[in-house]
């Protein structure tokens, strides 16, 4: 099973033009699509899960055509959005057993079934009588995976979904989509790096509507060592660094600034060579264009 995204293009009636000629393949596995706020993530997420139309391009799963069968791809789909609106004041197990109903599982039996495997898989079954608006953050996650995940879907797609969750929620997030399968693709949207590195083996860095890089995130690490740089240095020598030499990122450690730079060898004797991580592949896509 594959995802085939050809020359999909968006522009918004404002003029934004989201989406520039974005081509992917996307195989079965947890695939990540990183890029910072505005890149176009949601736009495309959006349109492979059939709630936008694209102004061009196609969109195939494996033979359905996304972009014209909307009915078709709806039925394999699950889809946790960035905003999941409002939360109504309904239990969990309720909640679900509604989704199941709209998914259309009509046999009563099937569907106490599906959602008590499911709450138990997303550890939220000992709160399923609590309303899921009073839910943390990470169990309001996990019930959008719970959601997403109802009716056996062929194609997962979730939005942002560490974002602002404590370090403990998000590591039992990502446990909780780590398990979801191989078998299936899931699609990761995410402005985090390590949300990437630590469960995709497929991925694409995307900025302003487009495709910058796609690959298994071991080998585009790979392809910089030898060229990321690393320097400790006060914070007023900055600018002239960042004048002469390509400064990928800049951060604060203990009261000095770390700085890497990308250059085919040492820019000075103060520099030390790094063995690259996602951050230094993320930071020269995005930095360099
Ligand atoms: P991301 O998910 O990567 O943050 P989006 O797809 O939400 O990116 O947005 C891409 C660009 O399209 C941004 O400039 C955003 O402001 C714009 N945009 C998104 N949705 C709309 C919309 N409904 N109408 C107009 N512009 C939009």
């Amino acid at each position: 099973m594959s995802l085939t995204i050809t020359n999909l293009s968006k522009t918004y009636p404002n003029g934004t033009q989201a989406l520039r000629g974005v081509n992917l393949t996307i195989p079965t596995g947890m695939f990540g699509l990183l890029g910072p706020n505005g890149a176009g993530k949601s736009s495309l997420m959006r349109t492979i899960a059939t709630l936008q139309d694209a102004d061009t391009g196609s969109i195939m799963l494996d033979n359905i055509d996304v972009l014209r069968d909307k009915e078709a791809v709806r039925r394999v789909l699950g889809y946790l959005p960035q905003e999941f609106g409002v939360y109504p004041k309904v239990s969990a197990e309720e909640l679900l057993d509604h989704f199941a109903t709209l998914k259309g599982i009509a046999s009563g039996r099937e569907r106490k079934e599906m959602v008590a495997a499911l709450l138990h898989q997303t550890n939220l079954y000992d709160v399923r009588k609590k309303h899921v608006g009073g839910y943390s953050g990470g169990m309001k996650q996990r019930f959008g995976i719970a959601q997403a995940l109802l009716g056996n879907p062929r194609l997962i797609i979730v939005d942002e979904p560490t974002a602002g969750l404590d370090p403990a929620e998000r590591n039992r997030f990502h446990n909780l989509l780590s398990e979801i399968g191989e078998n299936i693709i899931v699609i990761l949207s995410t402005h985090i790096v390590s949300d990437v590195s630590d469960l995709c083996r497929q991925m694409a860095i995307i900025n302003k509507g487009e495709v910058l890089l796609t690959g298994d995130p071991l080998r585009v690490m790979e392809a910089l060592r030898g060229r990321v740089w690393k320097k400790l240095i006060e914070k007023v020598e900055l600018p002239a660094l960042q004048a002469s030499e390509r400064v990928i990122s800049s951060r604060l450690f203990a009261g000095k600034t770390v700085v890497h730079v990308l250059a085919d060898s040492a820019p000075d004797s103060g520099f030390e060579v790094v063995s690259p991580d996602l951050e230094d592949v993320y930071f020269s896509e995005i930095s360099g264009r």
